[in-house]
Order: structure tokens, then C-alpha cells, then sequence
């Protein structure tokens, strides 16, 4: 998986939605108003301009709308959807709560977590966010020691997240962000269940929460998925994307 910038202005980008109209494309990533200590970060990580579906998604989750967002592996989606969190997270100054995270980032995998973790971390190194991380296969006491601690962000596998809620150690009432990364994998790996247990949980406070999905593919039960959980949601697909 890769970018490749030599087609990167050929590639399609399409939005869809009520209100899509909106939310501008950047071009760069001084156009995209991120904090200063966020847009050095970023040019420390060498990223120089906005993959496509940067460009579309960044000014869309900046405006705390839902999206669904489809588009291939290596396209650049963890920044799409980290930047604009860290930099709503830093503006806001909510104070922070014992095992109370503002941002809860699902994915598949360790493998997947711990990569959108390094993400985070590359953008939020040297500010006070904290990251945290939980998942399965490994000890579970270090991990629920630093969401009890105090997390800004946490980003969790769906069977250890799952555990930790059950046992008290996490609820979601400062949850502004809610992401499911690679949703149509969490699906085919059996996590609708606890999809739908975090998306009903009694201590989310949907009217200021942001929803998003992102998807490689968007199989009729992703569409399913999105319409059910996001609300008026924009709907973003980066290329040509297989169903
Ligand atoms: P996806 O989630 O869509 O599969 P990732 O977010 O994992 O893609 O990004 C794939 C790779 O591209 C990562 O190594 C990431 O650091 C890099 N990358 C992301 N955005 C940019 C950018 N704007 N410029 C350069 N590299 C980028
Ligand atoms: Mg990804």
C-alpha cells in the first residue's frame, strides 16, 4: 500500500450529501486553519500536501459533521480524520476525566491500532493529548491504568474495548468523536455486535458527538451501517470504489 503522487490530481473525489456544497477543498495544509503546533508537526512528518481524501474530509470533520468515508488502503484516511480531531480536541481545553476519552477511534486489529496510534502521536508529540491504547493479547492492567489516568484519545480494538466498558473501566460521556476505522473488516470479522453496543451506549451524548466511518469498500451493509448510526452525514469516496 502507497500513495502514488504522480496521479494525484487525476483522482476523482466525490461528496454527496445535504449541505456538501459547504465544505471547500483544500489544497494545502495551511488552508485547512490547524493550529500552528499541528501544521508544524505535520511538515515534520514530511507529509508535503493533502492526499485526495484529506482534502475533502478535513474541513468536513473540522465542521463537526458525520461522514462516511470510502477509499482505498494507502490513501491516507489516519491523518484525514486524527489532524482535525487533535486540532478540535486542543482548541476545545475540555478538561479531562478519568477514563473519560473525547475521542474513540475503533479499528480491527493491534496491528491497525497501534499504526493509528503512531499516527496520532506523530501530530501530537510535545502537546499535552494523551493517546492511549487497548487491545487483546496482551496484559490488560497497563492499559486500563492509563485510560483510568486520563486519555484525550483511545484507540481500541472492539473485543478489549468492549471489556474495558463492561468492567467500568471507560464510558463515553465526553465523547465528542466517535471513528470506525475499516468498518467493512470490523463487519467481516464478526463486530457488528459490539458496533452496535458502542453506538447505543446509555452514556453517549449524541447531540455532541461526531460519528464517522471509513471504509475501503461500501458493501450494502456498510451503507446500512452508516444510515443507521450517522445522522445527517456527507458521504465521501475517493477513485473508484468496489462494493
Ligand atoms: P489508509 O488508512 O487510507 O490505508 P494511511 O492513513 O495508513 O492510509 O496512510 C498510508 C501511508 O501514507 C502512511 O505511511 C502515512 O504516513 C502516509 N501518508 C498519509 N498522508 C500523507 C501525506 N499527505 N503525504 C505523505 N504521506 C502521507
Ligand atoms: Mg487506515
Amino acid at each position: 500500500a502507497g500513495i502514488n503522487f504522480d496521479n494525484f490530481d487525476k483522482i476523482e473525489i466525490h461528496v454527496t450529501g445535504k449541505g456538501s456544497d459547504d465544505f471547500d477543498q483544500i489544497k494545502t495544509f495551511e488552508e485547512a486553519e490547524l493550529r500552528d503546533f499541528l501544521l508544524n508537526n505535520v511538515k515534520k512528518s514530511g507529509y508535503k500536501k493533502p492526499t485526495p481524501i484529506q482534502k475533502r474530509a478535513i474541513p468536513i470533520i473540522m465542521g463537526k459533521r458525520d461522514l462516511m468515508g470510502c477509499a482505498q488502503t494507502g490513501s491516507g484516511k489516519t491523518a484525514a480524520f486524527v489532524l482535525p480531531i487533535l486540532n478540535t480536541i486542543m482548541n476545545d481545553k475540555d478538561t479531562l476525566n478519568p477514563g473519560k476519552p473525547q475521542c474513540l477511534i475503533v479499528a480491527p486489529t493491534r496491528e491497525l491500532v497501534i499504526q493509528i496510534r503512531d499516527e496520532a502521536m506523530k501530530f501530537a508529540s510535545g502537546s499535552y493529548v494523551k493517546v492511549a491504547l487497548a487491545y487483546g493479547g496482551a496484559a490488560s492492567r497497563y492499559q486500563s491504568e492509563n485510560i483510568v489516568q486520563g486519555c484525550h484519545v483511545l484507540v481500541a480494538t472492539p473485543g478489549r474495548l468492549m471489556d474495558f466498558v463492561n468492567k467500568g473501566v471507560i464510558s463515553f460521556d465526553d465523547l465528542k468523536f466517535l471513528v470506525l476505522d475499516e468498518a467493512d473488516r470490523m463487519l467481516d470479522m464478526g463486530f457488528r455486535d459490539t458496533i452496535d453496543k458502542v453506538c447505543n451506549h446509555s452514556t453517549l451524548n449524541k447531540d455532541s458527538l461526531t460519528i464517522m466511518m471509513f471504509s475501503a469498500t461500501f458493501p450494502d451493509e456498510i451503507q446500512r451501517l452508516a444510515a443507521q448510526y450517522l445522522r445527517n452525514y456527507l458521504f465521501l469516496t475517493v477513485g473508484i470504489v468496489g462494493g
